[in-house]
Order: structure tokens, then sequence, then C-alpha cells
């Protein structure tokens, strides 16, 4: 399977301005969505934050518009991983086909969320403007298995429900590929693995990529450790890239993909936040261990 990352950031959209002299052309401004290509050519996409917009747009190109299908795996229904549905150019496409998973919440399916979300006054254009046909599937019921892919998902740590998903798939020399997608997941146990960490130790194991969320450094996780002045985030639902390397070292994990990036983070800061997680991999002398990745738009992973 090939995984490429559409849109890195969390929260809300964070693009380039000259006039602020803010930049994040590098790793790019949009929020989450990754792809998956299986072998046989099928299109799983995870999350539809605002990166969906370009991945839409990049499958004209691929002959997808009018016949395509794609499996939709939303980790969770927060702004940044379903606002970019109304601009996926796709979803408009009759003869297109997305069957949509994720977690119905409080009698809540995922149908009426989207609704609400395409609602007057809100949005102009209503969900059943799309012309592509929806399967809404709430609640993964078990794996979800189409042509030697599995994917499975188990709950994360954080605030109003989220998902992890794992996908496994054997490649050319028969051996399994396993890519673990896990954004919005908060970490326990102050330097030591606690009980969310262990969680996810499990569920990476042996994982070729583990996709993190890795929002925050670990001073702006929790100033006061760190003696600084400004408001803790603990109980937000974020991680950071010490904990990523942590659980990714435990796990046997081969690549650590930081994600979900702080929409205040500017090239700049994430070079800084590269160079940190690096030095940290080094100072436990792990380098031959485990590849340290900052997730970019347009990264792709062969695995
Ligand atoms: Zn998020
Ligand atoms: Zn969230």
């Amino acid at each position: 399977m090939k995984a490429k990352f559409w849109g890195v950031r969390g929260s809300i959209p964070s693009p380039s301005t000259e006039g602020n002299g803010f930049f994040t052309d590098k790793y790019g401004g949009n929020t989450s969505c990754l792809e998956v290509i299986a072998n046989s050519g099928d299109e799983y996409i995870f999350d539809a934050g605002s990166g969906i917009r370009m991945l839409g747009n990049d499958l004209i190109k691929r002959g997808f518009t009018g016949k395509g299908k794609a499996k939709v795996f939303l980790s969770h229904l927060h702004h940044d991983h379903i606002q970019g549905w109304p601009f996926f150019m796709q979803a408009y496409v009759p003869g297109n086909e997305f069957d949509i998973y994720s977690g119905a919440r409080d009698g809540k399916t995922i149908e009426q969320v989207f609704k609400d979300m395409m609602a007057d006054p809100t949005f102009p254009v209503s969900l059943d403007q799309m012309m592509a046909k929806m399967n809404f599937k709430d609640i993964p019921k078990g794996d979800v298995v189409q042509n030697g892919v599995t994917v499975s998902y188990t709950e994360t740590a954080h605030p109003n429900q989220c998902f992890s998903y794992k996908v496994q798939e054997k490649g050319e020399d028969q051996i399994m590929r396993t890519l673990v997608y896990a954004t919005d997941t908060e970490h326990d146990g102050n330097g030591k693995l606690g009980p969310n960490d262990k969680k996810m130790v499990e569920w990476a194991k042996g994982a070729d990529v583990l996709i993190y969320d890795a929002q925050y450094t670990p001073e702006e996780y929790n100033p006061a450790d760190f003696g600084l002045p400004g408001m803790s985030k603990k109980g937000w639902g974020h991680s950071t890239y010490e904990k990523a390397i942590q659980i990714a070292l435990q796990a046997g994990v081969k690549e650590v993909v930081l994600f979900h990036h702080d929409p205040s983070h500017d090239d700049k800061k994430m070079d800084k936040i590269n160079q940190l997680a690096q030095q940290y991999l080094s100072d436990k002398g792990a380098e031959d261990k485990l590849k340290v990745t900052v997730a970019y738009e347009g990264l792709e992973i062969q695995l």
C-alpha cells in the first residue's frame, strides 16, 4: 500500500501569509486528510479535513470521477476532520460511491452530523445535493475487510470520542504491512508510560508506520512542568513528539510520523520541532531502531 498526506494540521487550517510573516508552505496548512491506496488500487481516505479538497482535485486526473469508489474512515467528527467534505468535488459527482465510517454519538448518526454541517444558515448547499452515493456506517462493528486489506479500529483518549485505525495488507513479498493512523489522542504517565500509552503500544505493536498526534511540544503541553507560565493543555486530547517516540520505540515501530501540527506552528517552528525530535531520538541512542518523520502535505510513504 501507499500512503499520501493531504492535510497534516490540527484544529483549524493555517495558511501561509506573507503579510503577517507567517509561513507554512513547507509543511502545509490544511487539516487532517490521509489517502491510502491499496495494492489493488482500492482507495481509502482517513479524515475529511480541508486537505480532502486537494485530494478531490487530484482524483480527477486519475480517472476517478463518475465511477470512483472509496472507503472514508473518520477518526471523529470534530470540525478539523470533516470540514473539507462540502468542498470535496468527488462527492458531487453521480456515479461515485463512498462508504463513510465513524462513531455515531448520543443518538446522532454521522449522516445527521453531515446534514447539520451543510444546512441553512451555515452552508448554502445541502448534503442531499451531493450526487455521489454515500453509505454512512455508524460505529464500525468489527474489522472492515476488502480485497486483502483489513481496517480495524480502537478508541483513543480524546474529548467527544475518537478512533485510531489500523490498516493491514501484505506486500508483494507476502509479508504483512501495518499502518496505524492515531490522530487526536492524548498520552498520560509523565515521563513513564501511563495506561493510555500502554494501550497505544499494544495497538501499534510491530507496525511499519505509526502516524501519531504530536500537536504540542512538551513545554506547550504543560508549561508548569518547565516552570513556565501559560495554559496547560491536559485533557485537550493531544500529545507530543516525545511521547510519539517513546510509544513507537516501546511498540517496535519502524517509522513514526508526527502529525496534527498545531496551527500556530509555522515552518520555522516545525523545523525546530523536527530538530528536537531527532535529538530526543539520538539521546536515547535509538536512531537505528526508529525513523522519525514530520508529516507534510505531499509526503508519500510506500509500505
Ligand atoms: Zn483534530
Ligand atoms: Zn478532535
